[in-house]
């Protein structure tokens, strides 16, 4: 699977007759038109299977024929299959056939790195969580004095990542895998495959992609898990198929944003754009290692709201999650320290409607994807006129898995025809190559 592919669109012109010579300049566009179209129509079955050809077309824009001709290709590759009940238009007339995916039979690999632990996943065609492990950095110290002892470095965290991503499938054997994607918070460069930074773990030009590929054999996609999330609700999510701006705003000990119009994420130059971990937040009271006081993530990462929760004895760790459990349970400080993380995360939402003016921000926020009133709070502080726009994410209970998973399925929807290429031949999915590298892997 290709690393960067120029925009696809749900409805591509329709394709025409090819020209009867081609220069190699006609075969890339007649190769590009393509990758586009196969892009559509995979889309089109996801979002409407099961689905007839002649429904597709007329969503897509592409001429029966060449619905029928793409179909035949995404059938050989197995990536959908003639739905198995038969439908009649109005009772008469030839039967259409519907298509559906295939999702019995391909998976993706997802890994994502949080500061405290790492999750691995296996997902379906239909970004459906179909197996995942939490992989714990490592142990709160004695006491639950909330400090943690220094996390293993980025060789260790990676290559138990792949671990787990490969004891995943050995428990799938029937399941193939197509790649595996990678994502993270903090600056992450897409097209080297790099964790360039990410200052919360302590990590610098950490080559991801190359590691995960040489533990697993897999082909590897990294990305920001900002826009990996973009990713996973316009292919997935409440807001998928929209086809309009939304902005994912990711809140948990790291804080970043992503930004994308019309099914393009906007990376900028070597994936930088994102980073609002410190632009000021009118009210922020807490310093950023920066220098400077009320900085966005210095203010919102769960880091600071565990420290004055434990400060307000509401909890003893570092455990954001027992917060939310305090919470439930009725203790009144866990409810208001929520409810200012809360709309304070408004606050920020409203900054970035005010720079950037999407249709919908789609909010990854512990509080305000467990409960109403952090996410009523929320939504008051951006303002009644915007309120609607901002929506919790659509993978409350799976969204990191389904951050890493979604780099792999962005790059495969994208570009279908390329799947097979990339799926091992007749691999079994318990016999992971490049084992040989052995524990080390190599220099990161
Ligand atoms: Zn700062």
């Amino acid at each position: 699977m290709p690393l960067s592919m120029p925009s696809p669109s749900l409805a591509p012109t329709p394709v025409l007759a090819p020209p009867p010579s081609l220069s190699p300049t006609h075969r890339a566009v007649d190769s590009d038109r393509r990758r586009t179209s196969a892009s559509a129509i995979l889309r089109s079955v996801l979002a409407h299977g099961p689905v007839a050809r002649s429904t597709i077309a007329r969503l897509t824009g592409l001429s029966p024929a060449s619905v029928t001709d793409h179909c035949n290709r995404l059938t050989a590759l197995g990536l959908i299959q003639e739905a198995a009940t038969l439908r009649r238009s109005n009772g008469v007339g030839r039967p259409h056939v519907p298509v559906d995916l295939d999702d019995s039979r391909f998976v993706v690999g997802g890994v994502h790195v949080a500061v405290p632990y790492t999750t691995v996943a296996l997902l379906d065609l239909r970004g459906r969580v179909v197996g995942e492990r939490r992989l714990n950095h490592g142990e709160e110290g004695p006491g639950g004095s909330g400090h943690q002892a220094p996390p293993p470095g980025p060789s260790q965290v990676l290559a138990d990542a792949a671990a787990g991503l490969n004891a995943l499938l050995a428990d799938a054997p029937d399941r193939v895998p197509l790649g595996v994607g990678v994502a993270t918070g903090g600056w992450v460069d897409r097209d080297s495959g790099t964790i360039v930074e990410h200052p919360l773990l302590g990590w610098r030009d950490v080559r991801a992609r190359e590691v995960i590929h040489s533990l697993t054999g897999l082909p590897v996609h990294v990305d920001g898990h900002a826009r990996a999330l973009v990713n996973g609700e316009r292919l997935f999510g409440r807001s998928a198929g929209a086809g309009r701006s939304v902005l994912h705003l990711f809140v948990g000990n790291v804080v970043d944003a992503a930004f994308a119009t019309h099914d393009e994420v906007h990376h900028g130059p070597r994936s930088q754009a994102g980073s609002i971990a410190h632009l000021p937040l009118a009210g922020g009271t807490e310093r950023c290692d920066c220098g400077r006081t009320g900085c966005l993530q210095a203010e919102l990462s769960e880091r600071t709201l565990c420290r004055r929760a434990r400060e307000a004895g509401v909890i003893r760790t570092s455990d954001p999650m027992h917060i939310l459990a305090a919470a439930a349970d009725g203790d009144p400080v866990a409810v208001r320290l929520l409810l200012h993380r809360a709309r304070m995360v408004g606050r920020a939402a409203g900054l970035l409607l005010d720079v950037l003016n999407p249709d919908t921000v789609v909010v990854t926020e512990m509080g305000a994807v467990h409960r109403e009133d952090c996410l009523a709070a929320l939504r008051e502080e951006v303002g009644p006129d915007r309120a609607a726009a901002v929506v919790p994410t659509s993978f409350p209970d799976s969204v990191l898995a389904v951050a890493g998973g979604s780099v792999a399925l962005d790059v495969l929807y994208r570009d279908p025809l390329s799947a097979p290429s990339s799926a091992p031949s007749g691999t079994s999915s318990s016999t992971p190559s490049s084992r040989s590298s052995g524990s080390s892997p190599g220099p990161i």
